[in-house]
């Protein structure tokens, strides 16, 4: 049998770190990575045959578990007509039917292969239509690894401990400007200095990069406010939150209409897919209607658009998202009560099919300061010994968790009678 450390070790010849995105080699974790072989519903299955309660779930994508035959059967359906022919397709419009339907702030979307094309698609449509360059982000939140997003962003980049990354010029950098999350004078403040030359917003509505971390009451409203006063533009990056926090988006949950939306993830059911859309009006700069350029070899990939419409059909089913935060709750709250019971000092935030464990005394957690003064090292300790009792939790302190339709009653019951173990030995 080959295990995974001997995997690891072949990977680490020739692939940087052995892994082709930095958090999955672990390596804040102390220990090598897993390497999976397959995945069914709520499991992953490593090479040597261990099977892992998953809440990765492929970083987002994977709402109504691993597999799922519905998606599978969707991509079966297209293969033999070919992987992709680089003209119009009709399932392209169908998708993009089902996205402005399903999140109504966007008439028009045009599809990526990534969340990173998207949110950078976006940027560069904010600025072309205000003339404008100066972009607003916020601190601990990640929109992609493009030049102008990847400073102070979160997730890899910060578990890594660069949250900025050498290689963005510093001719870049200085027009992106980094407030802290849900700091509303922060914004106001900034607006009234700068507010002429802000392009836009972007930022997470519920931030999942650093964390689980919803936004603070009137948060996303001052955004939409400052916005609408300077005639900058509101990008909701939906990339993890969309489909997912509710079926409309964190957009529908919090009730606040942006002016530009980033897809991903779910979008795809799995494949590489990423979407950016909004109002006709301001959509209709893209290329070829208007003067923003923006391209892909293989945006609206066939293959991928079917796996996208089967899995967000299945989402529509009345109560889909109701019965998945019941989940999140039932998980979030079983583990608080252990962590009490075992002296552990943990908490938990969430939101629809998200949610996060803080290792703090605090009882909220609202921006990067406080997410990175949580104490990193029993975070290790406690995904270590998951790991151990077969529950794959995401390996960074800094990354959400995310529950699918397809954790059942007994599989969350796994997951906390593994933590009552856990929390005794994170603590000897
Ligand atoms: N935006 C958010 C909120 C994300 O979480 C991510 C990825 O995790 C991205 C953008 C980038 O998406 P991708 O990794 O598909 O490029």
């Amino acid at each position: 049998m080959t295990t995974s450390a001997e995997l690891f070790e072949r990977a680490c010849r020739h692939i940087p770190g052995g892994v082709n995105s930095p958090v999955r080699a672990f390596k804040g974790m102390q220990r090598p990575p897993v390497f999976m072989e397959r995945a069914r519903g709520a499991y992953l299955f490593d090479v040597e045959g261990n099977r892992y309660v998953d809440y990765v779930g492929s970083w987002g994508p994977m709402i109504t578990g691993h597999a799922d035959p519905d998606v599978l059967g969707a991509v079966r359906e297209r293969l033999d007509n070919g992987l992709s022919f680089g003209t119009p397709t009709a399932i392209e419009t169908t998708m993009a039917e089902l996205i402005c339907e399903m999140i109504p702030s966007m008439e028009m979307v045009r599809m990526t292969s990534s969340g990173t094309e998207a949110t950078m698609s976006a940027i560069r449509l904010a600025r072309g239509v205000t003339g404008r360059d100066k972009i607003i982000k916020f601190e601990g939140n990640y929109h992609g690894h493009s030049d102008s997003l990847l400073v102070k962003a979160g997730s890899g980049a910060l578990t890594h401990g660069e949250p900025s990354s050498p290689g963005v010029p510093a001719s870049l950098a200085e027009h992106t400007v980094t407030l802290p999350y849900n700091d509303i004078d922060a914004v106001e403040q900034c607006f009234e200095e700068i507010g002429d030359q802000i392009a836009c917003i972007i930022v997470e509505p519920v931030a999942g990069n650093m964390n689980c971390i919803p936004p603070q009451r009137g948060f996303l409203e001052c955004l939409r406010r400052a916005c609408n006063a300077h005639d900058s533009v509101l990008i909701f990056d939906e990339v993890m939150t969309g489909f997912r926090v509710a079926l409309g988006g964190a957009q529908a949950h919090y009730g606040i209409h942006p002016d530009l939306t980033c897809l991903g993830k779910i979008v795809g059911g799995g494949m590489p897919v990423g979407a950016f859309g909004g109002s006709e009006t301001i959509m209709s700069n893209i290329s070829p209607l208007g003067p923003v350029y923006q391209a892909g070899t293989l945006s609206g990939n066939p293959l991928a658009m079917a796996a996208g419409i089967a899995l967000l059909t299945k989402l529509r089913e009345p109560g889909f998202h109701d019965a998945l935060t019941q989940r999140v709750e039932t998980l979030c709250h079983g583990l608080e009560e252990r962590a009490v019971a075992a002296g552990v000092e943990m908490i938990s935030q969430h939101a629809g099919g998200m949610f996060g464990l803080f290792f703090t005394g605090q009882t909220r957690v609202d921006n990067f300061a406080q997410a990175t003064a949580c104490d990193a090292e029993a975070f290790r300790r406690f995904f270590s010994a998951m790991l151990d009792e077969g529950v794959y939790l995401a390996p960074s302190a800094y990354e959400a968790g995310f529950m699918s339709s397809a954790h059942t009653p007994e599989d969350i019951q796994h997951t906390l009678d593994a933590a009552e173990k856990a929390f005794v030995t994170m603590r000897q």
